[in-house]
Protein backbone atom coordinates (compact mmCIF):
# COMPACT_ATOMS: atom_id res chain seq x y z
CA UNK A 1 0.00 0.00 0.00
CA UNK A 2 1.40 3.89 -0.71
CA UNK A 3 0.71 6.22 1.57
CA UNK A 4 0.50 10.14 1.41
CA UNK A 5 0.45 13.10 4.15
CA UNK A 6 -3.16 14.21 4.32
CA UNK A 7 -2.61 18.15 3.91
CA UNK A 8 -1.44 19.41 6.31
CA UNK A 9 -2.70 17.46 8.77
CA UNK A 10 0.64 15.48 9.96
CA UNK A 11 -1.34 12.41 9.32
CA UNK A 12 -0.07 9.70 6.66
CA UNK A 13 -2.97 8.19 4.85
CA UNK A 14 -3.51 5.03 2.51
CA UNK A 15 -4.33 6.27 -0.97
CA UNK A 16 -7.11 3.64 -1.14
CA UNK A 17 -9.99 4.64 1.39
CA UNK A 18 -12.77 2.01 2.49
CA UNK A 19 -16.18 4.16 1.94
CA UNK A 20 -18.08 2.32 4.81
CA UNK A 21 -21.17 3.44 2.99
CA UNK A 22 -21.98 0.27 0.71
CA UNK A 23 -21.21 -2.58 3.71
CA UNK A 24 -23.45 -5.74 3.64
CA UNK A 25 -27.02 -4.85 5.16
CA UNK A 26 -29.71 -6.91 6.97
CA UNK A 27 -32.97 -7.03 5.53
CA UNK A 28 -34.24 -4.07 7.77
CA UNK A 29 -31.45 -1.90 6.50
CA UNK A 30 -29.00 -2.08 9.07
CA UNK A 31 -25.47 -3.31 8.96
CA UNK A 32 -25.03 -6.62 8.79
CA UNK A 33 -22.26 -6.45 11.41
CA UNK A 34 -21.19 -10.34 11.29
CA UNK A 35 -20.05 -9.36 7.38
CA UNK A 36 -19.16 -5.80 7.54
CA UNK A 37 -16.85 -6.02 10.29
CA UNK A 38 -14.59 -9.07 8.94
CA UNK A 39 -14.63 -7.00 5.44
CA UNK A 40 -13.59 -3.60 7.04
CA UNK A 41 -10.60 -5.60 9.40
CA UNK A 42 -9.47 -7.52 5.95
CA UNK A 43 -9.14 -3.86 4.34
CA UNK A 44 -6.97 -2.54 7.44
CA UNK A 45 -5.21 -5.70 6.85
CA UNK A 46 -4.19 -5.31 3.75
CA UNK A 47 -2.83 -1.29 4.74
CA UNK A 48 -5.97 0.62 4.28
CA UNK A 49 -6.16 3.07 7.47
CA UNK A 50 -8.54 5.25 5.89
CA UNK A 51 -11.79 4.71 6.54
CA UNK A 52 -14.95 6.90 5.65
CA UNK A 53 -18.33 6.81 6.70
CA UNK A 54 -21.53 9.35 7.38
CA UNK A 55 -24.07 9.92 9.98
CA UNK A 56 -26.57 8.32 7.80
CA UNK A 57 -24.71 5.33 6.27
CA UNK A 58 -26.84 2.46 6.58
CA UNK A 59 -29.56 3.89 8.64
CA UNK A 60 -27.22 4.96 11.18
CA UNK A 61 -25.52 1.44 11.67
CA UNK A 62 -22.43 2.23 9.47
CA UNK A 63 -21.07 4.33 12.12
CA UNK A 64 -21.02 1.10 14.63
CA UNK A 65 -20.05 -1.31 12.33
CA UNK A 66 -17.02 0.53 11.71
CA UNK A 67 -16.13 1.52 15.92
CA UNK A 68 -16.90 -2.54 16.21
CA UNK A 69 -14.05 -3.33 13.27
CA UNK A 70 -11.32 -0.80 14.36
CA UNK A 71 -11.76 -2.51 18.38
CA UNK A 72 -8.91 -4.27 17.90
CA UNK A 73 -6.22 -1.98 16.40
CA UNK A 74 -3.98 0.72 17.44
CA UNK A 75 -6.75 3.60 17.26
CA UNK A 76 -3.84 6.28 16.33
CA UNK A 77 -2.87 4.49 13.33
CA UNK A 78 -6.04 4.65 11.67
CA UNK A 79 -7.63 8.06 10.22
CA UNK A 80 -11.42 7.69 10.71
CA UNK A 81 -13.89 10.26 8.56
CA UNK A 82 -17.48 10.99 9.26
CA UNK A 83 -19.80 13.31 7.80
CA UNK A 84 -22.97 15.30 9.65
CA UNK A 85 -25.39 17.33 8.42
CA UNK A 86 -24.72 20.91 8.19
CA UNK A 87 -26.37 22.91 5.41
CA UNK A 88 -30.17 22.95 7.03
CA UNK A 89 -30.06 26.26 9.37
CA UNK A 90 -31.27 23.47 12.14
CA UNK A 91 -29.03 21.11 12.57
CA UNK A 92 -26.46 23.61 12.11
CA UNK A 93 -26.80 25.59 14.96
CA UNK A 94 -24.45 24.92 17.78
CA UNK A 95 -26.03 23.35 20.61
CA UNK A 96 -27.71 20.92 17.86
CA UNK A 97 -24.28 20.28 16.05
CA UNK A 98 -22.55 19.79 18.96
CA UNK A 99 -25.40 16.88 20.02
CA UNK A 100 -25.40 14.80 16.88
CA UNK A 101 -21.26 14.71 17.02
CA UNK A 102 -21.70 13.42 20.62
CA UNK A 103 -23.90 10.81 19.25
CA UNK A 104 -21.94 10.10 16.34
CA UNK A 105 -19.11 9.22 18.75
CA UNK A 106 -20.88 7.13 21.04
CA UNK A 107 -22.04 4.95 18.04
CA UNK A 108 -18.32 4.65 17.21
CA UNK A 109 -17.82 3.97 21.04
CA UNK A 110 -14.48 5.85 20.78
CA UNK A 111 -13.13 8.98 21.98
CA UNK A 112 -12.62 10.99 19.15
CA UNK A 113 -12.64 11.52 15.12
CA UNK A 114 -9.69 11.83 12.95
CA UNK A 115 -12.02 14.30 10.86
CA UNK A 116 -15.69 15.47 10.05
CA UNK A 117 -16.88 16.42 7.25
CA UNK A 118 -19.45 19.03 6.67
CA UNK A 119 -21.79 16.73 4.87
CA UNK A 120 -22.29 17.84 1.26
CA UNK A 121 -21.77 21.45 2.29
CA UNK A 122 -23.12 23.57 -0.12
CA UNK A 123 -21.78 27.27 -0.65
CA UNK A 124 -24.96 29.30 -0.09
CA UNK A 125 -25.23 26.81 3.39
CA UNK A 126 -21.47 28.03 4.64
CA UNK A 127 -22.29 31.72 3.71
CA UNK A 128 -25.96 32.29 5.61
CA UNK A 129 -25.21 30.18 8.31
CA UNK A 130 -22.65 27.71 8.96
CA UNK A 131 -19.14 29.54 8.65
CA UNK A 132 -21.19 32.17 10.89
CA UNK A 133 -20.61 32.43 14.94
CA UNK A 134 -23.16 30.31 16.82
CA UNK A 135 -23.16 27.63 13.54
CA UNK A 136 -21.68 24.17 12.86
CA UNK A 137 -18.04 25.87 12.00
CA UNK A 138 -17.63 27.65 15.53
CA UNK A 139 -19.40 24.38 17.15
CA UNK A 140 -16.71 21.87 15.14
CA UNK A 141 -13.94 24.48 16.62
CA UNK A 142 -15.01 23.97 19.91
CA UNK A 143 -14.76 19.64 19.26
CA UNK A 144 -11.67 20.22 18.36
CA UNK A 145 -10.17 21.95 21.24
CA UNK A 146 -12.18 20.17 23.50
CA UNK A 147 -9.89 17.03 21.69
CA UNK A 148 -13.17 15.10 20.02
CA UNK A 149 -12.53 15.71 16.53
CA UNK A 150 -9.21 16.63 15.23
CA UNK A 151 -9.55 17.57 11.26
CA UNK A 152 -12.50 19.63 9.98
CA UNK A 153 -13.53 19.31 6.28
CA UNK A 154 -16.14 18.92 3.90
CA UNK A 155 -18.03 16.77 1.10
CA UNK A 156 -19.80 18.75 -1.76
CA UNK A 157 -21.93 18.29 -4.71
CA UNK A 158 -22.07 21.40 -5.23
CA UNK A 159 -20.40 23.37 -8.52
CA UNK A 160 -17.13 23.12 -9.17
CA UNK A 161 -16.70 26.95 -8.49
CA UNK A 162 -18.63 26.95 -5.47
CA UNK A 163 -16.29 23.64 -4.41
CA UNK A 164 -13.66 25.78 -5.10
CA UNK A 165 -14.70 28.74 -2.96
CA UNK A 166 -15.18 26.65 0.05
CA UNK A 167 -12.01 25.53 -0.61
CA UNK A 168 -10.27 29.06 -0.61
CA UNK A 169 -12.05 29.95 2.91
CA UNK A 170 -9.01 28.02 4.12
CA UNK A 171 -11.15 27.10 6.86
CA UNK A 172 -11.40 23.48 5.91
CA UNK A 173 -8.46 20.08 6.65
CA UNK A 174 -9.52 18.12 4.05
CA UNK A 175 -12.34 17.47 1.20
CA UNK A 176 -14.34 14.94 -0.20
CA UNK A 177 -15.13 15.66 -3.89
CA UNK A 178 -16.19 13.81 -7.15
CA UNK A 179 -13.60 13.22 -9.64
CA UNK A 180 -13.47 10.75 -12.60
CA UNK A 181 -12.15 9.78 -15.88
CA UNK A 182 -16.06 11.03 -17.48
CA UNK A 183 -16.51 13.99 -14.76
CA UNK A 184 -13.22 15.85 -14.54
CA UNK A 185 -14.82 19.37 -13.61
CA UNK A 186 -13.16 19.37 -10.17
CA UNK A 187 -10.12 19.86 -11.09
CA UNK A 188 -9.66 23.23 -10.50
CA UNK A 189 -10.77 22.80 -6.89
CA UNK A 190 -8.69 19.62 -6.38
CA UNK A 191 -5.79 21.89 -7.94
CA UNK A 192 -6.51 24.90 -5.56
CA UNK A 193 -7.05 22.53 -2.60
CA UNK A 194 -3.60 20.97 -3.52
CA UNK A 195 -1.81 24.28 -3.49
CA UNK A 196 -3.36 25.06 0.00
CA UNK A 197 -2.31 22.05 1.88
CA UNK A 198 -5.80 20.56 1.97
CA UNK A 199 -5.63 16.85 1.73
CA UNK A 200 -8.42 15.74 -1.38
CA UNK A 201 -10.35 12.42 -0.87
CA UNK A 202 -12.25 11.37 -4.14
CA UNK A 203 -15.32 10.17 -4.09
CA UNK A 204 -16.99 7.65 -6.91
CA UNK A 205 -13.67 7.04 -9.38
CA UNK A 206 -16.00 5.50 -11.51
CA UNK A 207 -19.11 7.01 -13.01
CA UNK A 208 -21.75 5.59 -11.33
CA UNK A 209 -19.48 5.50 -7.96
CA UNK A 210 -18.21 1.65 -7.88
CA UNK A 211 -14.91 0.87 -8.45
CA UNK A 212 -15.83 -3.17 -8.67
CA UNK A 213 -17.59 -3.34 -12.12
CA UNK A 214 -18.09 -7.25 -12.80
CA UNK A 215 -17.26 -7.97 -16.64
CA UNK A 216 -15.88 -4.40 -17.46
CA UNK A 217 -14.13 -4.76 -21.00
CA UNK A 218 -10.09 -4.56 -20.85
CA UNK A 219 -9.02 -1.45 -23.12
CA UNK A 220 -6.06 -1.29 -25.42
CA UNK A 221 -4.02 0.22 -23.10
CA UNK A 222 -1.36 0.96 -25.94
CA UNK A 223 1.81 -1.42 -24.57
CA UNK A 224 0.17 -1.61 -21.05
CA UNK A 225 -0.91 -4.94 -19.93
CA UNK A 226 -4.81 -4.59 -20.93
CA UNK A 227 -6.41 -3.44 -17.66
CA UNK A 228 -10.13 -3.43 -16.43
CA UNK A 229 -11.58 0.20 -16.37
CA UNK A 230 -11.78 -0.05 -12.59
CA UNK A 231 -8.00 -0.05 -12.79
CA UNK A 232 -7.89 2.40 -15.04
CA UNK A 233 -10.15 4.61 -13.33
CA UNK A 234 -8.28 4.38 -10.08
CA UNK A 235 -5.08 4.84 -11.89
CA UNK A 236 -6.55 8.44 -13.53
CA UNK A 237 -8.03 9.16 -10.14
CA UNK A 238 -3.91 8.23 -8.57
CA UNK A 239 -1.96 9.90 -11.21
CA UNK A 240 -3.76 13.74 -10.10
CA UNK A 241 -0.65 14.42 -7.72
CA UNK A 242 -3.20 16.67 -5.98
CA UNK A 243 -5.53 13.67 -4.82
CA UNK A 244 -4.24 12.12 -1.89
CA UNK A 245 -7.17 9.07 -1.59
CA UNK A 246 -9.65 7.26 -3.82
CA UNK A 247 -12.76 5.95 -2.07
CA UNK A 248 -13.88 2.65 -2.84
CA UNK A 249 -17.21 1.93 -1.62
CA UNK A 250 -16.23 -2.17 -0.32
CA UNK A 251 -18.64 -4.29 -0.21
CA UNK A 252 -17.58 -7.38 -1.27
CA UNK A 253 -13.80 -9.47 -0.14
CA UNK A 254 -12.84 -9.95 -3.52
CA UNK A 255 -13.44 -6.51 -4.37
CA UNK A 256 -11.08 -5.75 -1.87
CA UNK A 257 -8.77 -7.41 -3.10
CA UNK A 258 -8.69 -6.22 -6.46
CA UNK A 259 -8.67 -2.44 -5.13
CA UNK A 260 -5.80 -3.67 -2.57
CA UNK A 261 -4.01 -5.36 -5.75
CA UNK A 262 -4.48 -2.07 -8.02
CA UNK A 263 -3.06 0.19 -5.07
CA UNK A 264 0.12 -2.35 -4.97
CA UNK A 265 0.52 -1.88 -8.55
CA UNK A 266 0.02 1.68 -8.57
CA UNK A 267 3.24 1.92 -6.26
CA UNK A 268 5.66 0.54 -9.07
CA UNK A 269 4.34 2.99 -11.82
CA UNK A 270 6.43 5.58 -13.05
CA UNK A 271 5.87 9.20 -14.60
CA UNK A 272 5.79 7.17 -18.15
CA UNK A 273 2.86 5.19 -17.48
CA UNK A 274 0.70 7.51 -15.75
CA UNK A 275 1.02 9.72 -19.24
CA UNK A 276 -0.21 6.77 -21.28
CA UNK A 277 -3.09 6.25 -18.79
CA UNK A 278 -3.81 10.09 -19.16
CA UNK A 279 -2.96 9.23 -22.77
CA UNK A 280 -5.62 6.45 -22.73
CA UNK A 281 -8.10 8.52 -21.05
CA UNK A 282 -7.71 11.60 -23.36
CA UNK A 283 -8.33 9.25 -26.39
CA UNK A 284 -11.42 7.55 -25.16
CA UNK A 285 -12.89 11.28 -24.62
CA UNK A 286 -12.26 11.95 -27.43
CA UNK A 287 -14.21 8.92 -29.26
CA UNK A 288 -17.23 9.99 -26.52
CA UNK A 289 -17.42 14.21 -28.73
CA UNK A 290 -17.32 11.77 -32.16
CA UNK A 291 -20.85 9.99 -31.49
CA UNK A 292 -22.22 13.10 -28.99
CA UNK A 293 -20.57 16.29 -27.63
CA UNK A 294 -23.44 16.94 -25.48
CA UNK A 295 -23.67 20.07 -27.22
CA UNK A 296 -27.44 20.15 -26.73
CA UNK A 297 -28.96 22.33 -29.77
CA UNK A 298 -31.13 19.39 -30.90
CA UNK A 299 -33.13 20.01 -27.77
CA UNK A 300 -35.55 20.38 -26.32
CA UNK A 301 -37.30 17.46 -27.99
CA UNK A 302 -41.13 18.21 -28.07
CA UNK A 303 -41.47 14.70 -26.37
CA UNK A 304 -39.83 15.21 -23.98
CA UNK A 305 -36.25 12.91 -25.15
CA UNK A 306 -33.42 14.13 -23.23
CA UNK A 307 -31.18 13.45 -26.12
CA UNK A 308 -27.48 14.10 -25.28
CA UNK A 309 -28.56 12.33 -21.58
CA UNK A 310 -29.48 9.04 -23.68
CA UNK A 311 -26.19 9.18 -25.51
CA UNK A 312 -23.99 9.88 -22.28
CA UNK A 313 -24.72 6.82 -21.67
CA UNK A 314 -24.75 5.18 -24.70
CA UNK A 315 -20.91 6.54 -24.53
CA UNK A 316 -20.19 4.82 -21.41
CA UNK A 317 -21.10 1.43 -22.50
CA UNK A 318 -19.59 1.70 -26.26
CA UNK A 319 -16.18 3.76 -25.63
CA UNK A 320 -15.88 2.36 -21.95
CA UNK A 321 -17.50 -0.87 -21.70
CA UNK A 322 -19.54 0.24 -18.88
CA UNK A 323 -22.63 -1.10 -19.79
CA UNK A 324 -23.58 -2.11 -16.59
CA UNK A 325 -23.25 1.40 -14.79
CA UNK A 326 -25.01 2.94 -18.57
CA UNK A 327 -28.02 0.10 -18.22
CA UNK A 328 -28.57 1.41 -14.49
CA UNK A 329 -28.45 5.13 -15.34
CA UNK A 330 -31.00 4.77 -18.38
CA UNK A 331 -33.24 2.76 -16.00
CA UNK A 332 -33.27 6.49 -13.93
CA UNK A 333 -35.03 8.34 -16.80
CA UNK A 334 -38.28 9.27 -15.87
CA UNK A 335 -41.13 12.23 -16.00
CA UNK A 336 -39.94 13.02 -12.36
CA UNK A 337 -36.30 13.44 -13.37
CA UNK A 338 -34.02 11.90 -10.79
CA UNK A 339 -30.73 13.18 -9.19
CA UNK A 340 -27.10 12.39 -10.92
CA UNK A 341 -23.64 13.43 -9.79
CA UNK A 342 -21.99 13.26 -13.24
CA UNK A 343 -24.75 15.58 -14.58
CA UNK A 344 -24.15 17.87 -11.81
CA UNK A 345 -27.31 18.11 -10.57
CA UNK A 346 -31.23 16.87 -11.65
CA UNK A 347 -31.29 14.92 -14.85
CA UNK A 348 -35.26 15.43 -16.34
CA UNK A 349 -36.22 14.28 -19.71
CA UNK A 350 -36.98 10.94 -21.02
CA UNK A 351 -35.31 7.93 -22.16
CA UNK A 352 -34.63 6.92 -25.87
CA UNK A 353 -37.52 4.56 -26.55
CA UNK A 354 -40.07 7.32 -25.96
CA UNK A 355 -38.43 8.82 -29.49
CA UNK A 356 -41.89 9.29 -31.83
CA UNK A 357 -39.09 9.72 -34.83
CA UNK A 358 -40.83 13.60 -35.59
CA UNK A 359 -37.65 14.18 -36.90
CA UNK A 360 -37.29 18.02 -35.10
CA UNK A 361 -34.29 17.56 -33.56
CA UNK A 362 -31.80 16.13 -36.62
CA UNK A 363 -31.26 19.34 -38.83
CA UNK A 364 -30.27 20.86 -34.95
CA UNK A 365 -27.29 18.60 -34.74
CA UNK A 366 -23.70 20.29 -35.71
CA UNK A 367 -21.97 16.91 -35.51
CA UNK A 368 -25.15 15.32 -38.18
CA UNK A 369 -25.45 12.68 -36.22
CA UNK A 370 -28.49 10.29 -37.31
CA UNK A 371 -29.86 10.81 -33.93
CA UNK A 372 -33.75 8.59 -34.57
CA UNK A 373 -31.57 5.78 -35.69
CA UNK A 374 -28.78 6.30 -32.82
CA UNK A 375 -31.66 6.66 -30.53
CA UNK A 376 -32.89 3.57 -31.36
CA UNK A 377 -29.41 1.75 -30.78
CA UNK A 378 -29.68 3.12 -27.06
CA UNK A 379 -32.36 1.75 -26.25
CA UNK A 380 -32.17 -1.75 -27.67
CA UNK A 381 -28.69 -1.59 -26.16
CA UNK A 382 -29.58 -0.52 -22.26
CA UNK A 383 -33.30 -0.59 -22.14
CA UNK A 384 -33.40 -4.27 -21.53
S1 LIG B 1 -37.04 12.63 -33.46
FE1 LIG B 1 -37.35 11.81 -31.41
S2 LIG B 1 -35.78 12.78 -30.17
FE2 LIG B 1 -35.90 13.95 -32.06
S3 LIG B 1 -37.27 15.62 -31.57
FE3 LIG B 1 -38.53 13.97 -32.42
S4 LIG B 1 -39.23 12.74 -30.69
FE4 LIG B 1 -37.55 14.05 -29.99
S1 LIG C 1 -27.07 18.44 -31.18
FE1 LIG C 1 -26.03 16.52 -31.69
S2 LIG C 1 -24.06 16.64 -30.61
FE2 LIG C 1 -25.39 18.21 -29.73
S3 LIG C 1 -26.37 17.21 -28.00
FE3 LIG C 1 -27.74 16.91 -29.72
S4 LIG C 1 -27.12 14.94 -30.59
FE4 LIG C 1 -25.48 15.59 -29.25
Amino acid sequence: MKYKPYGKTGRTVSMLGFGAMRLPAQKDGTCDYARAVPMLREGIDAGINYIDTARGYITGTSEIAVGKAIKSYDRETLFVVTKIPSNDIENSRELEWRKQLEQQLARFDMPYIDMILFHGLKWDAFNEHVGKPGYALAAARAAQNDGLVRHVGFSSHDSAENITRLVETREFDGVLLQYNFLDRRNEGAIDAAARIGMGVTVMGPVAGGRLGVPGAVALDGEGMEQMRVPEIALRFVWSNPGVTVALSGMNAMDQIHENVAAAERMTEIGDAERRKVAGLVERNAELMKLYCTACGYCMPCPNGVNIPENFRYMNWHKVWGLTKEAKEAYAKFSPDGFWAPWATGQVTGLSASECVECGECEPKCPQNIPIIKQLKETAAALGS
